[in-house]
């Protein structure tokens, strides 16, 4: 999207914001460091824009990794009374919110929508959703720079947080020039990359790299399609193993995706993809969402019916998306 619809879109935003007593910012259920980031920028901005009532909210808390950054301490995991705005960052869809917009959405708020997936399905009064940038954070600094908000340290450390994350440290294939240089812009503001990189994508609790270990023995390649699955899951380091990272850089795959069946009769999918490839698709037909490199969805049923089911899928996709 061109500066000037930043400036359209982001000069409806602000006229909302402006008019807004009582706003309240979400992020995603089971955040990473992009809802984190962004929620936490997003709440050093409008303070910087002069508001002085805004929440911060998600269900999950802030992970014990991102807890170093500015501002998490304020971050509450439920929500009482109204609100006039509601601003919703780097959640696909209404159900990415949680029981805190739920809460939030019986008073009939406005809401913004502020995301980077391309299965957004527009779901705010404003939706500001550019799938072709890297991070939720990367609109918001793009946003701050038509709101005429000047970066401070603790704003740029939230946002230059959301950039490392979602792209695990410029390693994904939409890292450009243009993103190096916002965060160039990020540092020289005051943003430490080193101790982002140190708290996040080089990080793990050492339960989190048992349980890889446990997930790998049921390791299966078949077709350029490389899977893991267990009902034996550790919920606690799940969302930190992150195992399906590490199975897309097999070689011989296109797709991956990792399978953890829940208590309450669901499965939890996380897909990648390969460059060239899509998973996004797979993930929204089954109520998830994401992008073409990364998605996600959870579905009802025992594991192996539902990792049968999702891998017919891929291995059809990755045939339909080879031959394209
Ligand atoms: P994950 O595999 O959990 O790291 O998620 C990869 C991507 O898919 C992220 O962009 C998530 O926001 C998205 N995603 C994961 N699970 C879901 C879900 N249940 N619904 C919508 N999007 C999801
Ligand atoms: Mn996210
Ligand atoms: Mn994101």
């Amino acid at each position: 999207m061109s500066v000037a619809n930043y400036e359209t879109v982001g000069q409806r935003a602000a006229e909302l914001i402006a008019k807004a007593d009582r706003i309240l910012v979400v992020s995603h259920i089971a955040p990473d460091g992009d809802a984190i980031g962004s929620m936490l920028a997003l709440g050093h901005i409008l303070r910087q824009l002069g508001k002085t009532n805004v929440t911060l909210a998600c269900d999950d808390g802030v992970p014990d990794k991102l807890a170093f950054l500015p501002g998490a301490t304020a971050v509450v995991t439920s929500v009482s009374g109204s609100f006039d705005l509601v601003i919703v960052v780097d959640c696909s869809d209404e159900r990415r919110g949680g029981g805190v917009f739920r809460a939030a959405a019986v008073g009939r708020p406005l809401v913004i929508n502020i995301d980077h997936h391309i299965t957004n399905t527009d779901f705010g009064d404003v939706n500001i959703v550019q799938p072709d940038t890297v991070a939720t954070t990367e609109i918001l600094f793009l946003l701050a720079a038509a709101w005429g908000v000047t970066l401070d340290k603790d704003t740029a450390q939230c946002l230059l947080t959301g950039l490392v994350t979602d792209t695990l440290c410029f390693r994904t294939a939409n890292a450009t020039a243009g993103v190096m240089r916002i965060v160039t812009d990020l540092m020289q503001a005051g943003a430490d990359l080193s101790s982002i990189t140190s708290r996040t994508v080089n990080r793990r609790s050492y339960d989190a790299i048992c349980y890889w270990g446990r997930l790998l023995q049921s390791i299966d390649l078949v077709d350029g399609v490389v899977s893991v699955r267990t009902s034996s899951n550790d919920h606690a380091v799940n969302g930190d193993a992150s195992v399906v990272t590490l199975l897309i850089t097999a070689e011989e795959a296109d797709m991956a995706a990792s399978f953890v069946e829940t208590d309450d009769g669901q499965v939890e999918v996380s897909l990648r993809a390969k460059p060239g490839f899509d998973v996004a698709q797979i993930a929204f037909k089954l109520r998830g969402g994401g992008h073409s490199a990364a998605a996600g969805c959870t579905v009802d049923g025992s594991l192996d019916q539902v990792a049968d089911q999702v891998l017919a899928m891929m291995k059809r996709a990755r045939r339909e998306q080879a031959c394209a």
